[in-house]
C-alpha cells in the first residue's frame, strides 16, 4: 500500500493511504527513501501552523528518493536517479524575488508546510526545487542534506574564516550540524548547550561543549581569545539567555547570526553593537549553491552525520517521533522510511 503521514491538527499525526498526484508539466513525481523530523515540524505538531494548510496535511521537507515520473517539459532528469528537493517555492515576481533573493520570497511558499510535503510513499513537486544525489550516496543519510544545507547557509553568511574562534549557542541538529561545518571551514569552535544528552553527543563527535549553567560562557571565550571575544557567535537556542550572552561574546567588529526562530522578541544589549561596532545578520534558509555544499559534504564522509542519527522508523513511528521530540527525549536527528 502506498502510504503517509497525514497531521490531524491537536497533536496528532495518522497513517493512511497516499493519494499519488500524476506530475503536471514541469513537475516530477518522487519515490520517498527517507524523511527527517526537525524542530519546525515540532513547532506545526504544536498548532503553531494551523493557519498554513487545511487538515489533513501530508508534511515533511528533509527528504530523499528517487525519481518516479517526470512531467512535460521536464529535462535533466530520468526515472530512478536519486534525488533531494529543496522545498522552497518563490513567486518570482516579488521585490524581493525580482532582487535576486528568491530563497526570502516575500511570498514564499515553504514545501511540506504551505503544499504537501514528502512523509508519504510518492510525492509530487515542482522539478526547480530537484538536487541531483550522487548514487554513491545511501539515501539514509542524503536525507541530512536539507538541515546541512541550512548549516552550509549559516556558515557562508557569516563568512566563517579558516582560524577564527567560532561560538555556536544551542546543540540541536542544526547548532551541531553548524558547529561541524565551521569546523570543517577551519575554525576553533566552542557549543554551548543545557541539555546533557546533547552535550554528550557533541563531545562524542569530538566538538568543545560547555554547559553555561556551570561555566560562565562570556569568561570561557574571554579566557580563551586573550579577552578579544568571539569572532563570530550564532545564536541557535532561542533562549533569551542566548540572545542576552550572544552580544557580550562577539569581539569588536564581530559578526552575530540569529538563526533561532524567536516566537517572542528578546532583550538584545543594543549598547554593545555600537561600543564594539558588532554585526547582525539573519539566516533563515538556504539557496541552490548551499544544497550543492551540503550533498558534497554529506557525500564526501567529511562530517560525522551518521552519528546524529538517533534512529530510523517507519512511517507509524511519526506521532511517537514527534512526542518524543517535544518533550526533550534522548533523540537527536529521527528519520523516517518513506518506502515499502
Ligand atoms: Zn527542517
Ligand atoms: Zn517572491
Amino acid at each position: 500500500m502506498l502510504k503517509a503521514a497525514y497531521y490531524e491538527g491537536n497533536r496528532r499525526v495518522r497513517v493512511g493511504e497516499c493519494k499519488p498526484i500524476e506530475p503536471a508539466p514541469g513537475q516530477v513525481q518522487i519515490k520517498v527513501s527517507h524523511c527527517g523530523i526537525c524542530g519546525s515540524d515540532l513547532h506545526m505538531f504544536h498548532g503553531a501552523m494551523d493557519h498554513r494548510f487545511r487538515v489533513p496535511h501530508v508534511f515533511g521537507h528533509e527528504m530523499s528518493g528517487t525519481v518516479h515520473a517526470i512531467g512535460e517539459g521536464v529535462g535533466g532528469f530520468a526515472p530512478g536517479d536519486h534525488v533531494t528537493v529543496r522545498p522552497l517555492d518563490p513567486c518570482g515576481a516579488c521585490p524581493a524575488c525580482r532582487a535576486g533573493h528568491s530563497h526570502v520570497c516575500q511570498r514564499l511558499k515553504f514545501i511540506g508546510f504551505d503544499a504537501p510535503g514528502a512523509l508519504q510513499t510518492l510525492w509530487t513537486v515542482p522539478a526547480h526545487t530537484l538536487h541531483r544525489l550522487p548514487q554513491s550516496l545511501p539515501l539514509e543519510k542524503a536525507a541530512l542534506v536539507e538541515p546541512v544545507a541550512v548549516a552550509c547557509h549559516d556558515v557562508r553568511l557569516a563568512e566563517v574564516k579558516n582560524g577564527e574562534y567560532v561560538v555556536v549557542q544551542g546543540g540541536g541538529p542544526i547548532g551541531i550540524l553548524i558547529a561541524l561545518v565551521a569546523r570543517h571551514a577551519g575554525a576553533r569552535v566552542t557549543l554551548t548547550e543545557v541539555n546533557p544528552f546533547r552535550l554528550k553527543l557533541a563531545r562524542d563527535l569530538g566538538l568543545e561543549a560547555i554547559n553555561p549553567r556551570e561555566i560562565d560562557p562570556v569568561n570561557y571565550v574571554n579566557e580563551h581569545t586573550e579577552t578579544a571575544g568571539a569572532d563570530v557567535v550564532f545564536e541557535v537556542s532561542g533562549s533569551a539567555a542566548g540572545a542576552e550572552t550572544m552580544t557580550q561574546l562577539a569581539r569588536v567588529r564581530g559578526r552575530i547570526v540569529v538563526v533561532a526562530i524567536f516566537s517572542a522578541a528578546p532583550k538584545v544589549d543594543l549598547f554593545r553593537f555600537f561600543w564594539r561596532e558588532l554585526r547582525l545578520l539573519g539566516a533563515r534558509v538556504y539557496e541552490p549553491q548551499d544544497f550543492e555544499q551540503a550533498i558534497a559534504l554529506t557525500a564526501s564522509g567529511a562530517l560525522p552525520l551518521d552519528r546524529l542519527i538517533s534512529e530510523v522508523s517507519p512511517l507509524e513511528a511519526v506521532q511517537s517521533a514527534l512526542e518524543r521530540l517535544g518533550s526533550g527525549g534522548e533523540v537527536m536527528k529521527i528519520l523516517i522510511r518513506c518506502g515499502e
